[in-house]
C-alpha cells in the first residue's frame, strides 16, 4: 500500500514550544498525522499522512456509543549525538494487535506500522524535542467509524497516528506518589478487557481516580474485581514490590495490560541477577511487609513515568509510610538504566532501541 503524503504548508505550520520543560502532557501536538480508513472486504484502505485535523464523523460512528476503539502509547528520543531512537517499538505495534484481536476489530500488520511511523517521523522529526529527558509522545489509536446504532463489531474503522513532544516526567527528581487501595471499585476483571488498551477500561478508572484525589491521594491501586483481594496494578501503570532483596508483580492474569515497562524492568532486574517472582500478591500481604519493614521499595512501570517510587500507601483508612516515604535504590538504578538505554547513553544489551532513521 503506497502512502500519499500531503504535508503541511510551510506557512501553516505551528509553533514549535518556545520551553521544552514547560510542555504540559497531551496538549500540543506536531503539524502532520497519520491516517487511514478501513472498509469491510475492501480491507485498509488510503493510508496518508496529512495536517493534523479534526475529523469529521457521523454521530451514529459506532466508537460513540459502543467504546469500540484501541490505542497505543510510545515514545521517540533524541539523544545528545542527534541519533533518533524507538524503545522496542514492535512490541507496542503487536500489542496494538491483539487489543484489535479483543475488541473484534481488524490487525495492520507489523511491517505496515513501522513504515506509517516512518512516513510520519519523516515529517515531523524536529518535532521531536532537544532537552534530556523530553521526547515525542506517539498515540496510534483505532476507533469504529462506521455510523450505525446496533450493537455489534463495526465493519468500517479508522486508524491514526497523532504525536506531540512531552517534557520531562521528573525534572526536579523522583517524586514519590501516594497510592489509594481501591476496595470499592474496580478496573477491569478476569475475563473482560483488561489485558487490551482500550478505551473502556480507562473510563472505568475515572470514579474510582476521582475517589482518590479527593481524599489526597495521587493514584489508585487496584485489586482484583472478584475477592477484592489481590494487587493488579496501580493507576494507568503496572506495579513491583520489593520485598527484601526480591521482586514481586503480579502475573499477567487476562486483567492486568502487559506493560513493556514491565516486561524491561523484570528483564533487567534478572539481568542483575535480582529473583522476580510473577505471582500473585494479595493486598494483606503487601501491609504485612510494610509493618515488619520487609517492604524495601514499591513502584509503579508505565512509558509516561518509566518508574514512578511509591511513597505511601493507604488501605481501610490506615495510611503507610513506605521506608520514609523516599524514592528506593531499586526505582533509581531500574529508571536510569531504561533511562540510559532510550537515550543511547547506556548498553543496549537486549536489543531493545530500534533506531529512526528517517
Ligand atoms: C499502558 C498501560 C500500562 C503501561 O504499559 P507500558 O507498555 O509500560 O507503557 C500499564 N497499565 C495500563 C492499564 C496501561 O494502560
Amino acid at each position: 500500500m503506497k502512502i500519499r503524503i500531503q504535508p503541511v504548508e510551510p506557512a501553516k505550520r505551528r509553533p514549535k514550544p518556545a520551553d521544552e520543560s514547560k510542555l504540559v502532557f497531551g496538549k500540543t501536538f506536531s503539524d502532520h498525522m497519520f491516517m487511514m480508513d478501513y472498509k469491510g472486504e475492501k480491507g485498509w484502505q488510503d493510508p496518508r499522512v496529512v495536517p493534523h485535523q479534526v475529523l469529521q464523523m457521523d454521530p451514529a460512528a459506532m466508537v460513540l456509543h459502543y467504546g469500540q476503539g484501541i490505542f497505543e502509547g510510545m515514545k521517540a528520543y533524541r539523544c545528545s549525538d542527534g541519533r533518533l531512537h524507538l524503545f522496542r517499538p514492535e512490541k507496542n505495534f503487536e500489542r496494538y494487535n491483539r487489543s484489535a484481536a479483543k475488541l473484534c476489530m481488524p490487525q495492520i500488520e507489523v511491517p505496515f506500522q513501522f513504515e506509517a511511523l516512518y512516513e510520519l517521523l519523516k515529517l515531523d522529526k524536529d518535532w521531536i524535542p532537544h532537552s534530556m529527558g523530553s521526547s515525542l509522545y506517539i498515540r496510534p489509536t483505532m476507533i469504529a467509524s462506521e455510523p450505525h446504532l446496533g450493537v455489534r463489531p463495526a465493519n468500517e474503522y479508522l486508524h491514526f497516528i497523532i504525536t506531540g513532544p512531552v517534557a520531562a516526567y521528573y525534572p526536579e527528581g523522583f517524586n514519590p506518589v501516594s497510592i489509594y487501595v481501591s476496595d470499592q471499585f474496580v478496573r477491569t476483571v478476569r475475563g473482560g478487557l483488561g489485558e487490551a488498551k482500550t478505551m473502556a477500561n480507562y473510563a472505568s478508572s475515572l470514579y474510582a481516580a476521582e475517589y482518590a484525589k479527593k481524599k489526597g491521594f495521587t493514584q489508585v491501586l487496584w485489586l482484583d474485581a472478584v475477592e477484592l483481594r489481590f494487587v493488579e496494578e496501580v493507576g494507568t501503570m503496572n506495579i513491583f514490590f520489593r520485598i527484601k532483596d526480591e521482586l514481586v508483580t503480579p502475573p499477567l492474569g487476562g486483567s492486568i495490560l502487559a506493560g513493556i515497562t514491565r516486561d524491561s524492568v523484570i528483564q533487567l532486574a534478572e539481568h542483575w541477577g535480582i529473583t522476580v517472582h510473577q505471582r500473585p500478591i494479595e493486598i494483606g500481604e503487601v501491609i504485612d511487609a510494610v509493618r515488619s519493614g520487609d517492604m524495601k521499595e514499591i513502584f509503579g512501570t508505565g512509558t509516561a513515568a518509566v518508574v514512578s517510587p511509591v511513597g505511601s500507601i493507604s488501605y481501610k483508612d490506615q495510611s503507610f509510610k513506605i521506608q520514609n516515604g523516599a524514592a528506593g535504590e531499586w526505582s533509581q538504578k531500574l529508571y536510569d538504566e531504561i533511562v540510559g538505554i532510550q537515550y543511547g547513553e547506556k548498553e543496549d544489551p537486549f536489543g531493545w532501541v530500534h533506531e529512526l532513521k528517517v
